[in-house]
């Protein structure tokens, strides 16, 4: 039994890392103290507050190193879709008008933002990617406009794991004097992260992707870049981000930069070959499938597959009877039957887009969670393909 699966339920084999992950039981540890007896509120100047305000600089401390950033760089948040938006929403207040560049396959959390900003009285341009669901930097260089207030690029997209080249389109916005922010929930924590290397303005992580608990994330504001706050109410995170602190939450936040950093590049190595394990067995075992996104440039724990003339719904409760938890698109937009825009973007048809199942491993996963995967789904594909009124 893995570390992370004795905090799942054993019987489950969890194929949906994308969506969220357990907590770690190293993170779950260094979060009870702080959830029992070290209850101070860190702003206090007694003993008790100043205790627990050492276990927040301290994570604090742990993601600047992850992210090779200083300590003052760090403001914490609620979240990935917290940090968005007030990495987006606060250039553009600060501003008072003007216009984004995003891309057409970011999450909700960058796109809708983008989409309220466009309702009240700024204007945007989404980049749209190749059939790999890669970002051409040069479109991104067209899409750039005197009043252009911030590129925003996602490092890795969260449904098919295709990897941006950041760097590239960073050094446009800079030339441009633009900010560049990027939605790194993804790979934070996966990847090796290094925002002045790599030209980053504004970066969006969040706990619950790597191992740490749910509502907490990190929004690295570079130092001289100004934001109108989206949060207001104390002095907390130097005026940035009112509101006490999720001190549980940001303390298991910095373990979980502390365990990643040591454990990243051999997570990547063993999970790129469960990753092709998975995609070489359902190639041999299936016929027509399609497999999404950049073959190289992509995050080691995803697998995205077109299973043509299926229903991705169907295939994922027939795996959830068997006890195998996946996904047919990304976490926030399962629920609805509209193709994902992902997908779309991608030039894949909404007939093919509807079959598409998204596996993303994590820690917990074995070859022999794969091998099951790779026993049961054939005949589950098998079966409703016998009684499908998809067209062919
Ligand atoms: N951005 C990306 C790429 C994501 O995958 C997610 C979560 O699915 C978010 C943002 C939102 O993060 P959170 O759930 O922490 O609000």
């Amino acid at each position: 039994m893995s570390a992370t699966s004795a905090m799942t339920d054993n019987a489950m084999i969890y194929l949906d890392h994308s969506a969220t992950t357990p907590v770690e039981p190293r993170v779950f540890e260094a979060m009870e103290p702080y959830l029992t007896a070290n209850f101070g509120n860190p702003s206090s100047i007694y003993r008790a507050g100043q205790d627990v305000r050492r276990a927040v600089e301290q994570a604090r401390e742990r993601i600047a190193a992850l992210l090779k950033a200083e300590p003052k760089e760090i403001i914490f948040t609620s979240g990935g879709t917290e940090s968005d938006n007030t990495a987006i929403k606060g250039l553009a207040l600060k501003k008072g008008g003007g216009h984004v560049v995003t891309t057409s396959i970011e999450h909700p959390a960058v796109l809708n933002v983008v989409k309220w900003l466009e309702k009240n009285g700024f204007t945007a341009t989404y980049v749209p990617v190749g059939s790999d669901g890669v970002v051409d930097p040069d479109e991104v260089r067209k899409a750039l406009r005197p009043d252009t207030l911030v590129v925003s690029v996602m490092h890795a997209n969260n449904e098919v794991g295709t990897i941006q080249p950041i760097e590239e389109i960073a050094s446009i916005a800079k030339e441009a004097g633009v900010p560049f922010h990027t939605d790194a929930v993804q790979t934070a924590g996966k990847l090796p992260l290094n925002v002045e290397e790599m030209g980053i303005d504004l970066l969006s992580l969040s706990g619950h992707k790597f191992y740490g608990p749910k509502g907490i994330g990190v929004l690295y504001t570079a130092k001289g870049v100004r934001l109108e706050p989206c949060v207001h109410g104390g002095h907390q995170e130097w005026g940035k981000r009112g509101g006490t602190e999720n001190v549980p939450g940001i303390v298991g936040l910095g373990k979980a930069a502390e365990i990643a950093m040591s454990e990243m590049e051999a997570d990547d190595n063993r999970l790129r070959g469960l990753r092709d394990r998975l995609e070489t067995g359902l190639a041999e075992r299936i016929s027509d499938v399609d497999f999404n996104g950049h073959r190289e440039s992509r995050l080691s724990s995803v697998a995205n597959v077109c299973v043509k003339y299926v229903e991705g719904e169907a295939m994922l409760l027939r795996l959830d009877y068997h006890g195998i938890a996946a996904s047919s698109g990304s976490a926030c937009t399962s629920g609805s039957l509209e193709p994902s825009h992902v997908l779309l973007a991608m030039g894949i048809p909404a007939e093919i887009a509807h079959s598409s199942l998204r596996f993303s491993l994590g820690k917990d996963n074995t070859e022999e969670d794969i091998d099951k995967v790779l026993d049961l789904l054939p005949a589950i594909v098998e079966k409703l393909r016998a009684m499908s009124a998809f067209p062919r």
